[in-house]
C-alpha cells in the first residue's frame, strides 16, 4: 500500500461481520476461559491482549498503521509526546549512560535532557548543526547509547541532515533516534534515510484537530544489538520478565518489545483508547492535510517575502532559504506547514501584529486544522534576556505561524492586514 492508501486503511482489517471502522474498546482487561490460554499470553504477550495498561485492541490498530507509515517493524503510543521520547532514550541508557542531542530542539525535550534525565543518572550532550563531524564523534564515549535529533527543529528550523548523523552513528553502532513529528511520514521517512527509531508527539498532525495529547515510538527493525557491547540488555536476560532475550523473543522488533515490557508495564506511560481511537480518525487524513498545509505555508511564506514589514522568512521551502537544499533530498510532497518570520521594528511590533490578527489565533499549540500563531520570545521562551535569545536561534521580533488547512486567501489577507497595520 502507499502512504495515502495507509492513512486510510491501515493497522484495521475487519473480518466479515465487523465494523467497518476501527471499533472503540474501551475495557480495561479481556476474558479468558482456560488458564492455560492467559498462562501462554503471560509468556509471549504478543499473541493477545492481558490488560490495558500493556495493549489494547485499538490502540494496537493505530499503532500498527503509524508503524506502516513510517516503514517500521511495530510501534508503541504513549499518554504524551514527552513520554515516548522519554520511554525511547530509557529503552536504552540507565544510569552511567550518555547520550547526543542534537541542542535546538523542542523545548520540552530539551528541558528532559538537560535537568530532568540527568537526575535520574543519564547525561546529555549537546551539539550543534554547525559542529564537525569529528567534533561531534569526540563526544560519544562506552556509554553513549543514542544520539537525538528532530527532522526539522522548532521554532530554529534547521532541517536535519539524516545521512550525515547516520553514518557517524552506523560508524560508532549508535543509536539514532529521530523525533519527526513536524515532517511526518507523509513528507519525510527518517527510516529511508539510516535512522532506527522514530518519535511522534501525536499531538500534532497525527491527530491534527487539537483534540488529544499523545505519543508514539516507531521501531525501525534495522538496528543490530545482538553483540554490541553497548546493549547488553537486548541479548542479555531480563531478569524483571523470567529471563527474556528480547533479540530471541522480539526478533527485528527487539526494541519495541523491550520498550513495551519495560516502560508500558512497569511505568504505565499508556494512552487511553479513546485518544488512541481519535487519533486514528485524525491520521485518516494526514496526507491530504499534509499536502495543503505544506501548499498554505508556501505560499505565506513567497507573500511575507515580499512584505515590507517582515524583515526576514524562514521556511525550507522556500528557494533561497539556508536549508533548502537538505529539505530538498529528504522532504517529499511538501515542506511542512510551519514558518518563522521577523516582524520589522521589533519585539512591540511582533506582539502588535500578533493582536491584529483575527482568523489566525494565537495558541501554544502547531499542526492543527486551524491556523496558528505563537510569539516564543513573550511565550515559551520568555525567561530568556535578548541576547540568549540570539543564542537559541531565536529573536525578540520571531513569530511563528503554523499554517492550517483554511483557503489561503483568507490566512493571507488576515496576515497581510495584521502586518500592515503593526
Ligand atoms: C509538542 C512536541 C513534543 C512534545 O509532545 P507532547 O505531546 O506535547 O508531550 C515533542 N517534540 C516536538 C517536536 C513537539 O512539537
Amino acid at each position: 500500500m502507499k502512504i495515502e492508501t495507509i492513512c486510510v486503511q491501515g493497522g484495521y482489517r475487519p473480518k466479515s461481520g465487523d465494523p467497518r471502522t476501527l471499533p472503540l474498546v474501551q475495557s480495561t482487561t479481556y476474558y479468558y476461559q482456560t488458564p492455560e490460554e492467559l498462562a501462554h499470553l503471560f509468556d509471549v504477550p504478543k499473541d493477545g491482549h492481558i490488560y490495558s495498561r500493556i495493549s489494547n485492541p485499538t490502540t494496537s490498530a493505530y499503532e500498527e498503521k503509524i508503524a506502516m507509515l513510517e516503514g517500521g517493524v511495530g510501534a508503541m503510543a504513549t499518554g504524551s509526546g514527552m513520554s515516548a521520547i522519554m520511554a525511547a532514550v530509557m529503552n536504552v541508557a540507565s544510569k552511567g549512560d550518555n547520550i547526543l542531542s542534537m541542542s535546538s530542539i523542542y523545548g520540552g525535550t530539551f528541558n528532559l535532557f538537560k535537568v530532568t534525565l540527568p537526575r535520574l543518572g543519564i547525561e546529555t550532550k549537546f551539539f550543534t548543526d554547525d559542529m564537525s563531524d569529528a567534533e561531534i564523534e569526540k563526544l560519544i564515549d562506552g556509554n553513549t547509547k543514542a544520539v537525538f535529533v528532530e527532522t526539522i527543529a522548532n521554532p530554529a528550523m534547521i532541517v536535519c541532515d539524516f545521512d550525515r548523523y547516520a553514518a557517524i552513528c552506523r560508524k560508532h553502532g549508535v543509536l539514532l533516534i529521530v523525533d519527526n513529528t513536524l515532517a511526518t511520514p507523509c513528507l519525510v521517512r527518517p527510516f529511508e534515510h539510516g535512522a532506527n527509531v522514530v518519535v511522534h508527539s501525536s499531538t500534532k498532525y497525527l491527530d491534527g484537530h487539537a483534540s488529544c495529547v499523545g505519543g508514539i515510538i516507531v521501531d525501525g527493525g534495522n538496528f543490530a544489538f545482538d553483540g554490541n557491547p553497548r546493549y547488553k540488555d537486548f541479548y542479555t536476560p531480563d531478569a524483571s520478565y523470567h529471563d527474556v532475550v528480547y533479540v530471541k523473543e522480539g526478533g527485528a522488533a527487539a526494541y519495541i518489545l523491550k520498550a513495551r515490557m519495560q516502560y508500558m508495564r512497569d511505568m504505565g506511560l499508556t494512552p487511553s483508547p479513546f485518544n488512541a481511537w481519535l487519533t486514528n480518525i485524525g491520521t485518516e487524513t494526514l496526507h491530504l492535510r499534509m499536502e495543503r498545509t505544506s501548499g498554505n505555508a508556501l505560499a505565506l511564506a513567497e507573500t511575507l517575502k515580499k512584505h515590507k514589514n517582515a524583515e526576514w522568512v524562514m521556511y525550507p521551502g522556500l528557494k533561497d532559504d539556508k536549508y533548502h537544499d537538505i529539505a530538498v533530498k529528504y522532504y517529499k510532497g511538501g515542506f511542512g506547514g510551519m514558518l518563522v518570520f521577523g516582524v520589522k521594528g521589533g519585539r512591540k511590533q511582533a506582539e502588535n501584529f500578533i493582536k491584529n490578527l483575527s482568523l489566525v489565533k494565537q495558541v501554544t499549540h502547531i499542526a492543527d486544522v486551524r491556523s496558528c500563531v505563537l510569539h516564543p520570545a513573550s511565550t515559551t521562551h520568555r525567561q530568556l534576556s535578548d541576547a540568549d535569545l540570539v543564542k537559541a536561534g531565536i529573536t525578540a521580533n520571531m513569530v511563528r505561524l503554523s499554517l492550517g488547512i483554511e483557503n489561503i486567501d483568507d490566512i493571507t489577507a488576515d496576515v497581510v492586514k495584521a502586518l500592515d497595520n503593526i
